[in-house]
């Protein structure tokens, strides 16, 4: 049998890890700023997560959402107090686009409407709902297609406000990254949020805060969303959750309420998925990784920002892109062939780094020296 060919290949196999290091088969060694695509937040193989993760299998691996899980309430404690909202109610999945799926289902139970409000360039997923609240037609099937999905430009408060004053009324939801991450690291506005905020108070609609990718303390944050100081009332998180553990899940303003069968999921919240989480926010805390990414995201962002051949840097904390001209189109392919550093992308030209929020300062300058020596070959 042979995979299904929908992932273009770095020919490059894994197979070990450590921190921000990985390792490839022949004993090669590369710095990992990409973190598997914002996924790795605590660093790979980290000893506390490991040993979490193994005791937990060694106990009990899974069983279903019919009996009472400890950890999840565990990890709703936890999150509670690390992300500031312990009134919320959590809810756990599998995946982003399914916390993102189960964020807007949740919003039209409450509201009982269909309308979904969602922003030019925006990436959720790749589920039924999800998708189609995706501002890219090539991943949406004809089968996921609506017309309920309505895309508005990005940060541009009038439109917002005209759709509002026109089609309000049939609003269920608006869902907005804190920061794109697909489309290309473009930061929300704080008045661009809180009018959010303000419209969906006074139309009864609800605010979902995709913080997939942004969320969980990339930005120096526990929400990026967070740095504009309104609340949302549904948070979805995945990626840098469980560290690598497929674990999601929404956080639930107290407003929404629950009945039973209302959402569901076999695998979600299992006792190994719930190890993982509990493990990154228990790392998290100790190690002050919030604090650590806010501080050397400045420090590398103003770094950065000191080469004039980088067009732009935008993000917060350690979610940043570098925006390039084509001239740099193959930089990325360079920086992983010649100085074995992975970095993400957008298209067409922006360098993604999602680094672990424990990256060090040396791991930063490593990455700066190896810049200055691409753009000094080529001067
Ligand atoms: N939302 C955002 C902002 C994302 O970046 C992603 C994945 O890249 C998703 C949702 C979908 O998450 P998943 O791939 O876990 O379904």
């Amino acid at each position: 049998m042979q995979l299904f060919d929908v992932y273009p290949l770095n020919d490059i196999t894994i197979t070990s890890a450590r921190g921000s290091r990985v390792y490839d088969d022949k004993g090669q060694e590369y710095l990992d700023l990409y973190g598997g695509h914002a996924v790795i937040s605590i660093g790979h193989t980290h000893p506390h997560y490991v040993e979490r993760l193994t005791s937990q299998l060694n106990k009990v691996g899974f069983y279903s959402n019919s009996v009472k899980i400890p950890g999840q309430v565990e990890l709703a404690n936890l999150l509670g107090k690390v992300s500031g909202r312990e009134d919320y109610q959590l809810f756990l999945c599998n995946s982003g686009a399914e916390a993102n799926e189960n964020a807007l289902k949740l919003a039209s139970f409450h509201n009982g409407r269909k309308k979904v409000v969602a922003f030019r360039k925006s990436f959720h997923g790749r589920t039924s709902l999800a998708v189609a609240a995706t501002d890219n037609p090539a991943i949406v099937a004809p089968v996921n297609a609506t017309a309920d999905v309505t895309f508005l430009p990005f940060n541009d408060v009038e439109a917002l406000e005209d759709f509002f004053a026109r089609e309000g009324d049939k609003v269920s939801s608006v869902i907005i990254e804190g920061i794109q991450g697909v489309g290309g690291i473009n930061v929300a506005s704080e008045p661009f949020l809180q009018a959010i905020r303000r419209l969906c108070d006074q139309y009864d609609a609800i605010f979902v805060a995709d913080s997939v990718q942004c969320g969980y303390g990339r930005t120096g944050k526990f929400y990026s969303h967070d740095h504009s100081g309104v609340s949302a009332d549904i948070y979805s998180m995945a990626k840098g959750m469980g560290n690598g553990f497929p674990v999601a899940g929404i956080s639930i303003a107290p407003k929404l309420h629950p009945k039973y069968g209302m959402l569901g999921t076999t695998f979600g919240g299992n006792h190994l998925a719930c190890a993982a989480a509990s493990a990154v926010l228990e790392v998290m805390a100790k190690d002050r990784l919030m604090e650590h990414a806010a501080g050397l995201g400045e420090y590398w962002m103003t770094e950065l920002r000191k080469f004039p051949q980088i067009k732009e840097v935008r993000g917060k904390g350690l979610m940043i892109g570098l925006e390039f001209g084509e001239e740099w189109k193959d930089l990325r392919k360079n920086l992983l062939a010649k100085h074995r550093i992975f970095t993400g992308e957008a298209k067409p030209y922006v360098i993604r780094l999602l680094p672990a929020l424990n990256l060090e300062k040396a791991d930063a300058d490593r990455f700066l020296e190896a810049l200055q020596t691409e753009f000094s070959a080529k001067a």
